[in-house]
């Protein structure tokens, strides 16, 4: 009896995963017709999708989610309709906090590696909703900054998978109150759809009599105006969603401010922040062409109604609320798109780590190195909280692995990397690093060591050690303390000062130490590998009054440890 009950109670846990493996297909091709009505909020698609079984099993059922706000219609199969069932299926990957769910009975089981095309319909509405954000605590007027996307009457903006499901997609219920849940299912989903392509016709009614009404979207765009007819705005959009490349779209009455290197769609009212933008941008590009090359492609900048709206990017389109005054804002911001624009690297850890690296260096050409610095420590405390975060999740799960080559974790490879860049540009100076960019060719890295080796090639160090640490493993971050300080008089009057560093952490890194005494002040670099100490000695003629190790440009898990003061009677000796 004992037995039967459990067995009851495993069938029930384990039949519904049985029948269906929701990511058991990759969406190799989209072919979608859309149209948009931004005066009713609707949405209306036709299309072919072409999809691939990449399990080990043959499948007999087929998922296909889109968001809760929208209805399924149609679904045949070379020519015929099929059999399915629609449900609502709760997950955070969209931000009604739920999908609109087909179960497909196809009408044979489709072996692995085996495809299937099916023609589909749907529609329904998309409005703003900050449901899944509310349903973690978010307040209500803090979440519509976040989830702003809706097609509206005023303003109609929509990103894809992760924020609006408006094209069919199959991926396990994702929660955002389950720590890097939805972010680990988007990276899988975004990992399968690597080599995929979708191509999408948009449509928009104009909506009133606006003569201005411009309909963007992301990737490569075939601009059909008109479609001819007044009343009608069309476009193409081709793209390869990447991790760095979600399918989006804009309808909006902006103006544009078309320069060489960047279009910026304001609304009317936002001229001035427009002209801002614009000058920032022209600002950037001498310091971006010199780093990463001249901008390969035109930049987009669309304004975003809501001043407080969270900025998003897409490769080079960036959204963002041009209201602001702030020109520090549109600098940092210009930096960035231009040198996405310039540099193309499909690892997100080198493609976004340098356009946040370029904003420091920004910052450094504006202010100095210390404003570099202070524009960066700005990310330490949210590195330093996500590796801790990791480590709890490493103690339940081995194999938790977020080395910068493989992280889905925003933290890492956009604050994390853009340290490691910059560690790396003050270990072998700005000549090699730029050297080595420059050498850089996205469709040749296929290794993770590639980029070690690029940069050893202008330097001849070894930089396995480094990577090792930052790169290829998650070692967590250093720890450096001033162990001891110990002066020695010389012959010729003066001192020598043995400083002994210690580093606490499982990552090495080289680090800048400053000696401060009577009078001024001596800064030297000493490379400190993982739970391992190393000396540095200055020579002084003045009394020797701290020691300081890590000026900021290396992130730390605890920098309260890192001045020395110098004991007054060691130095008198
Ligand atoms: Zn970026």
């Amino acid at each position: 009896m004992k037995w039967l009950g459990v067995l009851c109670a495993l069938s029930v846990l384990i039949t519904p995963s049985l029948g269906l493996d929701r990511e058991a297909f990759t969406f190799t091709n989209y072919d979608l017709d859309v149209r948009i009505e931004p005066e009713q909020q609707r949405l209306g698609v036709r299309g072919k999708i072409t999809l691939r079984n990449d399990s080990l099993v043959p499948q007999k059922n087929v998922a296909l989610q889109v968001s809760s706000t929208l209805d399924w219609s149609t679904i045949r199969i070379g020519g015929e309709s099929v059999e399915f069932v629609t449900h609502e299926y709760t997950s955070d990957i969209d931000h009604t906090g739920a999908l609109s769910e087909d179960i497909v009975t196809l009408p044979r089981e489709v072996p692995p590696k085996g495809t299937i095309e099916l023609d589909i319909g749907y529609e329904g509405v998309v409005p703003l909703d900050v449901t899944r954000l509310k349903r973690i605590g978010v307040p209500e007027d803090k979440a519509k900054h976040s989830d702003w996307d809706q097609i509206g009457k005023s303003f109609t903006a929509v990103r894809g998978i992760g924020y609006v499901v408006w094209y069919p997609v199959a991926t396990e219920s994702a929660d955002l109150s389950e720590g890097n849940n939805v972010f680990e299912t988007l990276g899988r989903w975004k990992t399968r759809e690597a080599n995929s392509n979708l191509e999408i016709k948009l449509n928009s009614s104009r909506g009133g009599s606006e003569s201005t009404v411009t309909l963007l979207c992301t990737g490569q765009v075939d601009q059909t105006r008109d479609a001819g007819r007044a009343t009608l705005l069309a476009v193409t959009c081709s793209l390869s969603p990447t991790e760095l490349n979600v399918p989006t779209f804009v309808v909006g009455g902006y103006s544009v401010l078309d320069r060489p290197t960047v279009a910026i769609y304001h609304l009317p009212a936002h001229k001035s922040g427009a002209e801002n933008y614009a000058l920032a941008t022209d600002l950037a590009v001498p310091l971006v062409t010199e780093w990463f090359g001249a901008p390969r492609q035109k930049a987009e900048t669309v304004d975003l109604a809501d001043p407080e709206a969270a900025p998003f990017e897409s490769g080079p389109m960036l959204l963002t609320p041009l209201g602001s005054t702030n020109s520090t804002v549109y600098e940092l911001s210009a930096v960035h798109q231009l040198t996405h624009a310039a540099f193309f690297s499909s690892r997100p850890w080198i493609y976004e780590g340098l356009a946040h690296f370029a904003q420091a260096l920004e910052r450094e050409q504006q202010n100095g190195r210390p404003a570099a610095l202070d524009f960066m420590g700005r990310h330490r405390t949210a590195i330093v909280d996500a590796e801790k975060a990791l480590a709890v999740a490493h103690t339940e799960n081995e194999a938790a692995n977020q080395s910068l080559i493989n992280t889905s974790i925003e933290e890492f490879y956009r604050s994390k990397a853009m340290y490691v860049w910059w560690m790396l540009r003050d270990m072998v100076g700005d000549a090699a690093l730029k050297k080595a960019l420059s050498a850089y060719h996205s469709d040749q890295d296929k290794e993770s060591s590639y980029v070690q080796h690029l940069i050893e090639a202008q330097t001849h160090r070894d930089l396995e050690w480094f990577f090792d640490d930052w790169v290829y493993r998650d070692r967590g971050l250093p720890d450096f303390r001033v162990e001891s300080a110990y002066p020695r008089a010389r012959v010729d009057g003066g001192s020598i000062l043995t400083v002994t560093i210690n580093n606490l952490g499982d990552a090495g890194a080289e680090v800048p130490v400053t000696l401060r005494m009577e009078g001024g002040e001596v800064t030297k670099r000493v490379e400190v590998h993982a739970k391992s100490k190393a000396a540095v000695r200055f020579e002084t003629s003045s009394s020797p009054r701290e020691i300081v190790v890590n000026d900021g440009s290396v992130p730390e898990s605890d920098t309260s440890n890192n001045v020395f003061k110098v004991p007054p009677s060691d130095a008198a000796k």
